[in-house]
């Protein structure tokens, strides 16, 4: 069976992850990988697979059969995937949850003018926690269902601050705040701001002189970013930051808290503690890549979210073959 030719555009720790994540497929190849740097620096794992700068992305047209794009949510991605989605069947992992319907459209649109399917804001948060949040609303209309972050690093907050003019490096992590983690295992069902839910804290290394005032201020006053939280912003020196700050945990858990018919308490929760990040989220885009293909061949055409992907299509297996191993 011929292999699914996959390409990979921007190499930075999502690109780096899915290029690894292709070698535990045996069903996909990586044909080449596209940055918008000289692709001579870019020095990728794979000997097989090219290195090419994106203007040249077109060439490739015919030969790769799902893209993933792994460039920044914040800029990157909303200039990208409308771009690439009408030439490519795409996948993205574009995360500002605020922005995602608006984006689908632009994607929308675009992937239909090609005649391509782009799978959007796949991941584990927008992606798989989206999931179980729906599922978890689906099992048990009553209840309230609660997403908790951390503790760890994410990688689309950190990529905002590193992109603050004046900022040299940086990391945020999110911190779930336990008395709210324990007041919802409790089956108490609280109203709960985002304040009471997280914190933020930042660790942030600058450019000789830099306002550290200003860039406080623009972190914390972000919006759909940091404007919402409590945030701390904590400004270090490079080695301090290389030796301490360098690892991408992260994790969390969503819990649907509700009850069924004749007040049973019921309690679903899906968890997960990742010791990588981007390893995990580009696994997740890879396995999506696979259902990518699998759509477009079915001759569907336009922009979906994990929402509206059945699992099946993430397998190898064929269904007859998940219906004995897995029912
Ligand atoms: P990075 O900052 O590592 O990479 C972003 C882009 O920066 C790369 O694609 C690369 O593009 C460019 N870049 C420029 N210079 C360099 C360099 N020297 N080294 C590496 N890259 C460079 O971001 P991540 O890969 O960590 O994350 C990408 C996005 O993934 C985040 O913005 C976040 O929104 C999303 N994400 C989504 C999740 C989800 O669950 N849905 C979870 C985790 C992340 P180029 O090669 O063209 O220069």
């Amino acid at each position: 069976m011929s292999k699914i030719k996959v390409g990979i555009v921007g190499y930075g720790n999502l690109g780096k992850g899915a290029e690894q994540a292709i070698t535990q497929n045996d069903d996909m190849v990586l044909v080449a990988v596209f940055t918008r740097r000289n692709p001579s620096e870019v020095k990728i794992a794979t000997a097989e697979a090219q290195v090419c700068h994106l203007d040249d992305v077109l060439q490739f047209k015919d030969e790769i059969d799902v893209m993933l794009l792994c460039g920044g949510s914040a800029t990157d991605l909303p200039e990208q995937v409308p771009a690439l989605a009408e030439h490519f069947t795409t996948v993205d992992s574009f995360d500002t949850h605020a922005k995602i319907p608006a984006f689908f459209q632009e994607v929308d649109q675009a992937a239909l003018r090609g005649g391509n399917i782009a799978l959007i804001s796949v991941g584990w948060d927008p992606g798989l926690f989206s999931l179980n949040r729906l599922l978890g609303e689906c099992v048990l209309p009553q209840g309230e269902t609660y997403t908790f972050w951390g503790d760890g690093l994410s990688q689309g907050h950190s990529d905002a601050v590193r992109r603050i003019e004046g900022v040299k490096q940086a990391v945020q992590y999110t911190l779930p705040l336990e008395e709210a983690v324990n007041r919802v295992r409790s089956g108490e069902n609280p109203s709960l701001t985002t304040r009471e839910k997280h914190a933020r804290v930042c660790y942030v290394v600058v450019e000789d002189g830099a306002d550290q005032q200003a860039i406080e201020q623009t972190i914390v006053t972000m919006p759909n970013y940091f404007d919402e939280y409590e945030t701390t912003v904590h400004f270090i020196d490079e080695a301090t930051f290389t030796a301490e700050h360098s690892g991408m945990p992260h994790g969390g858990f969503v819990i649907r808290s509700g009850e069924s018919a004749q007040q049973h308490k019921q309690i679903m929760e899906f968890s997960l503690k990742l010791e990588s990040n981007p390893a995990f989220t580009s696994s997740v885009l890879v396995a999506y890549a696979r259902a990518a293909y699998r759509l477009s061949h079915n001759g569907e055409r336009g922009a979906r979210t994990v929402l509206d992907v059945p699992f099946g299509l993430l397998s190898q297996d064929d269904p007859a073959t998940l219906r004995k191993r897995l029912l």
